[in-house]
C-alpha cells in the first residue's frame, strides 16, 4: 500500500497579526528578508530530498504542494518560481499535481496574479475571507473587507484561477444563523470551487473568549452553514470542508487519509508512515534558528507507538464524510474497529453508521467527532 505524498511550505510573514491567529507568523520583516528565507527553504528542500531518498528510499511522486503561512502571497513571484524549480528538480511530480497558494485578499493585485500565472505552476488559490461583514472582520482584526475580497476573487477569475477556495469562520461572538447565511450567499456568489468553514477557536484569556457561543449555539451555527452550503450544491466531504464535485482539496485529503507529507519552513511539521507507525518531525517556530539550519536531519523525528498511530489515524480519517474502510484501516494500522465495545451503542444512538466495509459519522456524530473517537478506541 503506497502512501500519497505531499509537500507543505510555511511562509511566516504577515502584514498584520489577526487577533485570533495561532499560526507561527510575524509582522516585523522587510523585503530584504525574502532572499535569505528562500535560500533556507531551498537548502532544507535539497537536504530533505537527499535524506529521504537515501535513508528512506522515498520514490513516490508528489501529489500536492501547499504553500501556507503566514501570508505566502507576500513573497514575490520570482521567489515562488525558484522554489518550484527546486522542488521539481528534487522530487518527481504526479501529472495531476495540485499546487495551492494561500493568499490574503488585500495582497492580491492584477499584476501579482498575472506573474503567478506566467511564472509558476500554481493551479489553486486558497483565500482567507473569514466573513463579509464589517463588524465580524473588525472583531477578528482582519485587514480585508467584503469589497476587497470580492475584487480579489474577480482578479483571480480574470487571470484564469478558477479553482479557488474561500475560508469562512463561524462562531464569531454575536454571529447569528442569519448572518452566516448572508456570508455564505456572498461567498457562493463569487464562484469558489471550495469553501472551508472553520469554528473560531480562541485561547482562554483572549478578549473575545468569554463571548464565544456555547455548545448548543455553536451546533446551530454549524448546522446552518452545512445546510446552506448543501442547498447551494457544495458537497460536504469533511467536517469543515465543502466543494463542488471533483474540487475537494487533495492536499487536505492527504492529511486525513494518513498520507505522507514533508513540511519545509519554520514551524512546519512533517509526517511519514514508516515501519507501521506515524513518525513526525516539527521544526522549531524560531525564524532566526531556521535561517541557520544546515541539514534536514538535524531536527529529530518523534516515533509514535502503534496505539498513538491508531488514535491519530482514527481521529483524522473519521473526519471525512466518506468514512473509513474498516478492512483497509485494519490492514494499515492493525486496529479492528468492529471489535470496539462501544460501537453498537454509538450506532444505535445515531452518531455512527456502519455499511460494511465503511464506518462513517452521521450528521449528528459530526458535531461531537472528537469525543466519539475517544469512545471508539
Ligand atoms: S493573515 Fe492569516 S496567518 Fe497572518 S495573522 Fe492573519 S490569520 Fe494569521
Amino acid at each position: 500500500m503506497t502512501n500519497q505524498f505531499g509537500i507543505y511550505l510555511h511562509v511566516p510573514f504577515c502584514v498584520h497579526k489577526c487577533s485570533y491567529c495561532d499560526f507561527y507568523s510575524f509582522t516585523k520583516y522587510s523585503s530584504g528578508d525574502f532572499a535569505p528565507f528562500v535560500d533556507s527553504l531551498v537548502r532544507e528542500a535539497r537536504s530533505a530530498a537527499k535524506w529521504l531518498k537515501t535513508q528512506k528510499r522515498l520514490q513516490q511522486p508528489v501529489t500536492s504542494i501547499f504553500i501556507g503561512g503566514g501570508t505566502p502571497s507576500l513573497l514575490p513571484a520570482r521567489y515562488l518560481k525558484t522554489l518550484f524549480e527546486v522542488l521539481a528538480q528534487e522530487f518527481p511530480w504526479a501529472p495531476s499535481i495540485e499546487i495551492t497558494l494561500e493568499a490574503n485578499p488585500e495582497t492580491i493585485t492584477e499584476s501579482l496574479v498575472e506573474e503567478w500565472k506566467a511564472q509558476t505552476p500554481i493551479n489553486r488559490i486558497s483565500m482567507g475571507a473569514q466573513s463579509f461583514q464589517p463588524e465580524y472582520l473588525k472583531a477578528l482584526e482582519r485587514l480585508g473587507s467584503a469589497e476587497k475580497i470580492t475584487e480579489a476573487a474577480g482578479i483571480l477569475k480574470k487571470a484564469g484561477f478558477l479553482n479557488f477556495n474561500l475560508d469562512l469562520i463561524i462562531g464569531i461572538p454575536e454571529q447569528t444563523p442569519e448572518q452566516i447565511k448572508k456570508d455564505i450567499e456572498w461567498a457562493v456568489g463569487l464562484g469558489p470551487t471550495h469553501i472551508s468553514n472553520y469554528n473560531l477557536t480562541l485561547k482562554p484569556g483572549h478578549v473575545l473568549f468569554k463571548k464565544l457561543p456555547n455548545d448548543d449555539d455553536s451546533a446551530d451555527l454549524y448546522e446552518t452553514a452545512r445546510l446552506e452550503l448543501k442547498a447551494r450544491e457544495y458537497e460536504q466531504y469533511e467536517i469543515s470542508n465543502y466543494a463542488r464535485p471533483g474540487f475537494e482539496c487533495s492536499h487536505n485529503l492527504l492529511y486525513w487519509t494518513g498520507g505522507d507529507f514533508l513540511g519545509l519552513g519554520p514551524s512546519a511539521a512533517s509526517r511519514f508512515f514508516w515501519d507501521g507507525v506515524f513518525q513526525h518531525r516539527k521544526q522549531l517556530a524560531d525564524y532566526a534558528q531556521y535561517l541557520k539550519q544546515e541539514k534536514f536531519e538535524s531536527v529529530a523525528w518523534n516515533i509514535n507507538s502503534q496505539e498513538q498511530t491508531q488514535l491519530e489515524a482514527l481521529f483524522l480519517e473519521l473526519r471525512r464524510n466518506s468514512g473509513i474502510d474498516i478492512d483497509r484501516f485494519f490492514k494499515k494500522y492493525g486496529l479492528d474497529l468492529t471489535k470496539s465495545s462501544k460501537l453498537p451503542f454509538l450506532e444505535k444512538a445515531g452518531f455512527l453508521e456502519m455499511q460494511k466495509p465503511t464506518l462513517r459519522l452521521t450528521d449528528k456524530g459530526r458535531l461531537v467527532a472528537d469525543t466519539l473517537v475517544c469512545e471508539l478506541i
